[in-house]
This record gives structure tokens, sequence and C-alpha cells, in this order.
């Protein structure tokens, strides 16, 4: 469960600016295209590392890249096929590269290489090529069929038919996951996670028959395979595993993991490292709880990684999850802060504004640090979240706690490239709340993120006997809202000071203020005129500030106001704010404890997806005279290895000059494992 950077735009920042002196020679801006800037990140102590965690970090990069067929191939199942094929034209294109054809050629390869497949990362909307058809035939018309990733048995035309039909005609695939919980959501979404024919009644009755509501640890139904149906029309799982389905790939995870295992820091993190390469071989559900476990309980290693099937968003109901790695290292100085606020998990539970029948009696070890992250792979690359709270299941958690990890060096480098980009001078309403937002936003945005992952995703509980996937197509807002909640009610608690973590009790109204601004405003940047917000995170966002501005109309708690024909976002009571994000979170943790749909669909209904399409336009129409990219996403540092005349590996080096194309082309060429 985790939380993406809310706003990539934020204003220079005071509260960084030491770090900022020392990184300011490193050049974190690689590429720009479309609605998207790539980024890199740099990877500090690399270099103080022991050699043979330097050798682990290398394995576990290898890990973490081959893996990468199989997240194009979860979103879309002709995804693979048409990469090879755009990858074709694109590196042996001899035309006029100033025409405008390759200019739109470019950016769409471009783009498909960030969304991994023809769907927007975000949106999940299908990009629309700018190059036209006969461009394109006149490409492929160049290549011989031996060089066409032809399926079994598809002669050209067929292949060119169907490319043409994924590219060019708006209507097929249009979405990679649609959450219009009015229609079929499976039949209508373009994931690979359910084979064609398949209907979301077929897959709730096949799950429904699996499930034991009376199992107190419930395997997580759905989370490594495919449903696909037989030919009697009778629905299976292909599970994904070394022998089945994604083996190949598969099998190149389990080789560099074992690698990774001879390396390992301590018996702790070799036990888990088997433990997942025994899931990896079984694909058995059961396994992967007992992984995740050990995972969850080793706390002591500086070196952690994931590398697996574990987040469900890229699955309209929830249930199975994309391929996906983060390798990283802890940052102690940084962690002092994170272990402060799980130190204290249990008195924020005790506090919480939720009826005490759902707080939890005993928080168990939320173990919380802040990581330097030095690889990104799958659903996690190039776009990554900043911070990551496993394992999912609600009994581990429950039981065995869970681990919460901040990626600090990737939220410091979305900081650094922001600096100066005018988002302040345009959005916010006047001098003293950019400045407020100048001095304190990079602090408290990483304590609420740090509050959501560590505690507020960890914090409440269920009602017996109440489905954990009770609230369907809304479960993931309504629990991104539940933690975002957690943290912004906490952020101006005076306990903050108590245990040091934000000297300035005033602070949080940065916070709040981003939120607000953000919730009602900026965050429709990332939306195309006339779309809904569909993305869970958006859709929390918008959820909460919505709320809020309407419980808090008759006192005038948050307001619109026009200021020469623009809308600001003004706060007038921070501290009424605080009363109803607490009203909120008590009704929202209600829902979740509960199991009830109908209450959370309506929230969700009513605030978080539609969007007033003046503002709208209004939002888009000022950021484009910004030019601040909506999106952002990283290229991973080049890990080289020196090696004596044995071939032995005597270090590990980092290289961040790789540019952009260059690195998604060597990620094809050394990974094409499906
Ligand atoms: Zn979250």
């Amino acid at each position: 469960m985790k939380k993406v950077l809310p706003v990539l735009a934020l204003g220079p920042i005071m509260a960084i600016s030491l770090q900022a002196a020392e990184n300011k020679d490193f050049n974190y801006h690689v590429d720009r295209f479309a609605d998207i800037e790539v980024l890199r990140y740099e990877v500090p102590g690399f270099n103080d590392l022991s050699l043979n965690q330097k050798k682990m970090l290398y394995y576990l990069s290898q890990a973490a890249q081959a893996g990468r067929d199989i997240i194009w191939d979860q979103n879309c199942r002709y995804n693979l096929q048409l990469r090879h094929l755009l990858e074709q034209i694109y590196t042996g294109f001899q035309g006029d590269r100033n025409s405008a054809d390759w200019k739109a050629f470019d950016q769409y390869m471009k783009q498909v290489w960030f969304g991994n497949g023809i769907h927007h990362h975000y949106s999940n909307d299908k990009f629309t090529p700018g190059f036209s058809p006969e461009f394109f035939e006149a490409q492929v018309a160049l290549l011989p069929d031996s060089a066409l990733p032809l399926a079994d048995g598809q002669d050209r035309p067929a292949f060119m038919e169907i490319m043409k039909k994924v590219i060019f005609d708006p209507a097929f695939l249009p979405k990679k996951v649609n959450q219009d919980g009015s229609q079929d959501v499976i039949v209508n979404s373009a994931t690979n996670l359910y084979a064609p024919g398949v209907t979301q009644q077929e897959v709730e009755d096949y799950y429904a028959a699996l499930k034991d509501p009376n199992d107190p640890t419930p395997i997580s139904y759905g989370l490594n395979s495919r449903i696909a149906k037989d030919a009697d029309g009778k629905i299976y799982e292909e599970v994904y595993h070394v022998a089945g389905l994604y083996g190949p790939a598969i099998a190149k995870i389990i080789y560099w993991l074992d690698m990774a295992k001879s390396v390992a820091e301590n018996d702790a993190q070799r036990e888990y490292i088997t433990k997942l390469i025994d899931f990896y071989i079984t694909g058995d559900l059961r396994t992967f709880d007992e992984y995740s476990i050990l995972w969850a309980e080793d706390t002591k290693s500086d070196i952690d990684f994931v590398n697996g099937f574990l987040e469900s968003y890229g699955d309209p109901l929830g249930m199975t999850a994309s391929w996906e790695a983060y390798v990283n290292f802890k940052n102690p100085e940084a962690s002092a802060r994170t272990e402060a606020i799980s130190g204290n998990a249990q008195w924020f539970e005790d506090h919480s504004p939720i009826n005490p029948a759902f707080r939890k009696p005993e928080v168990k070890g939320v173990s919380a640090k802040v990581i330097t992250a030095s690889y990104l792979g799958g659903d996690a690359f190039p776009s990554t979240a900043i911070g990551i709270n496993l394992p999912n299941a609600n009994w581990i958690r429950a039981a065995h706690g869970s681990k919460s990890v901040t990626l600090e060096n990737i939220t410091e480098a979305y900081a650094l490239a922001s600096i100066g980009n005018g988002f302040n001078e345009e959005f916010v309403i006047d001098a003293p709340t950019s400045k407020l937002l100048d001095d304190w936003l990079y602090i408290t945005d990483m304590l609420h993120t740090d509050l959501h992952e560590c505690l507020g995703h960890a914090s409440g509980r269920l009602n017996p006997g109440v489905d954990p996937d009770a609230l369907k197509e809304n479960g993931a807002t309504l629990e991104e809202a539940r933690a975002d909640l957690f943290a912004l009610y906490y952020l101006p608690d005076a306990k903050l000071q108590e245990i040091g973590v934000l000297e300035n009790p005033d602070a949080y109204k940065a916070e709040y203020y981003k939120y607000m601004l953000n919730g009602l405003m900026t965050q429709l940047n990332r939306i195309e005129l006339g779309k809904d917000v569909e993305e869970a995170h958006m859709r929390n966002r918008q959820l909460i500030a919505k709320w809020i501005l309407e419980h808090g109309k008759k006192d005038k708690v948050v307001e619109l106001v026009k200021k020469n024909g623009k809308t600001y976002v003004k706060i007038n009571d921070y501290k009424k704010m605080r009363d109803l994000v607490g009203q909120l979170l008590a009704e929202i943790q209600r829902i979740k404890s509960e199991g009830d749909y109908k209450a959370g669909n309506d929230l969700v209904q009513k605030y978080a997806v539609k969007v007033d399409p003046k503002l709208h336009k209004e939002v888009l129409d000022r950021y484009a005279t910004l030019d601040i990219p909506p999106y952002r996403g990283f290229v991973n540092p080049v890990y080289h290895t020196v090696t004596d005349p044995d071939g032995e590996i005597i270090d590990v080096t980092l290289d961040y000059t790789e540019s952009y194309p260059d690195q998604m082309l060597r990620l094809s060429r050394e990974n094409s494992n499906l």
C-alpha cells in the first residue's frame, strides 16, 4: 500500500537547502516528452557499503530487471509484441528525424516505455499516436519477416491488422483498468490479468466458492494468477510460477535471487530469500504468506528488497498483483524520525478519533525506516512510489506487523528537480502561504508519508466476520483515504513535538494547504479535460478535499476564492479543518470496519469522481503557462561490476549518465525473457 507523491511540483524549499548544496552538481533531468519528465536519482552512501553489500545490491538489481516483461504482459496482452515492433522501427529508422511523423513516433515510443505498455501508467487511458498509419506501415514494410515478433501461426497481414488496431483504434482496449462499477469492470478493462471473454460475475463466483469466511489466516486468492476459461467455458487460474505462466522470466529472477542469497547479510535475510524462491518455484500462496512474515520480521538487515506480486492496483477487482521490484538499503540518520513514530504506534492508535471499538487493542510491530532506493523494477519503474508498506494481508499485519519504508532519495530528487518551477507563484494564494510551504512543506510532506505508511494503513480493525474485500472497487480509494486522514489528523498534534520529529507546531499548515490545493485543484492537471478522476490515490485526495470543503462551508473553514479572475484555495481555520479530518476519518474507519459498501460507494460517487469542468480547464490553462510535467519517473543508475582476472567481482560502481532511450533499449536487449 503506497503513497505516490501528490504534487510533484513543489516550489523552492528551504528545509532541504543543506542537501541541495551537497547535490548541486548532480543533474536530475534526463528527458521530457508529452506529460512526462524523466529524472534520475542519486544513491548516496553506495560507495561506503561493503563489497558484499554492493554485490548483493547488484544481484538484486539484476533480479529486478529480469521480470520486466511480466509487467508488460500483465498490463495488456499485446504489449510485448508491440514493444518489440516499435523498438525495431526506433533503432532502424533511416528517414528524416525532423519530420512530424518521426517526432510523434519518438514521443509515442517514449510514452509506451514509460507506461510499460500502450496505456498511461496513471490515467490508464490508451496513448494517442501522433504519427500516421501510413508512416507506420511504411516503416514496418522495411522490416524483414524475421524481425517481426509474430505469434505462433500468425502471418504478416494478421499481425499488421492487430498492431494497427492496438495503436490506432481508440475504441479497442481503451482503458487498462476500468473501475466504473456500473459496468462489468473486467470486460471493460484491457488488463491481461483476465483472459478475453471472462466476466466479472464469473470471477466473483469463482473466488467466492474458494473463500472460507471463517479462515483466520485467509489466503490472498488470485494474487499470482491470470484467470482464463477452458473450452467448456469453465474458469481456471494460470498461476505465475517457474513451471507456469511467466516461467522463463521467473527462472531468471530465481537465478539472481540465488546469487543475492549467497552474499546475504544474515540468516534472517537468507531465510526470507529462500522462502521467496520457494514461492516463485511453487506459486503456493501459503508459502507467500510465510515469506511475507519472514520479510516483515527482518528489521535488522541494512539491505532490503521486494521482488514479486505485491500490489493489486492494476486489477479492477483488486486481487491480482502487478509484478514489481524495489532494491534499497537503510539510511540510519533519517530512520530516527520514522523510528520515533513507529515506537509510539500504540499511543497514536489509542488517541485516534474513531469509534474505540474499531481501534486495535494492540498494534503489532509496525517497523518503519527511511531507505535509499538503489534500483526500481517492474511496476515501480519508471514511475515509482515514495513509500511502501507491506505485507498487505490484513491477518499478517494484525498478527506479525508490517514494514514501512520511505524512499528518501527519490523524494529528494523530486523536490530538488522542482526548485524554481513557478508553481507557488501561480497557485498559492499569497506570499505568507508561499513562505509557509517553502519553509515547512518538505518535512511535513515526509512526515505525512511516514504517518500514512507506518501508522495509517496499520491502524484500525475489521469487525469479526467482515470480508476484507467488502468495499470492492472502492476498497483501494477508501483505504488510501483512511491512511491519508490518519496522517493529516496527527500532523498538528503536539505529540510530534514531544517525540522530536517536528519542531514547529504550526508547520502542519503547509501540508494542510498543499493537500487542499492538490485535492481541489492542482491534481486535475493530471486529467484530460472531460474525463473523471479514476486512479485510487487521486480519488482519495479529491474525496477528502471536497468533503472538507463542503462540510466546512457554513463556518467558512476552507473556501475557493477568486482573485484577478483566478481561483485560489483559502484556508481560514486550520484548527476546524483538523476537526473535519477527524470526523471523516471516523466515518471511513466505520465503513471499513463494518464493510459498509453502500456508504463507501456513496462517498466515492459524491466526492471523488466528478470534476467541475470550468475549474478543470482553468487549472490546465494555468499549468500550461508553467510547463511543469504532471508526471515524473526515473531511470536507474547503471551497475558496473569490476572483476579480477579470475572473473571475481572486486567492486561495483554506479553510472549516472545513461539516457532514457538507451536504458529502455538496453533493458529490452538484456531482459526479453517472455
Ligand atoms: Zn497508502
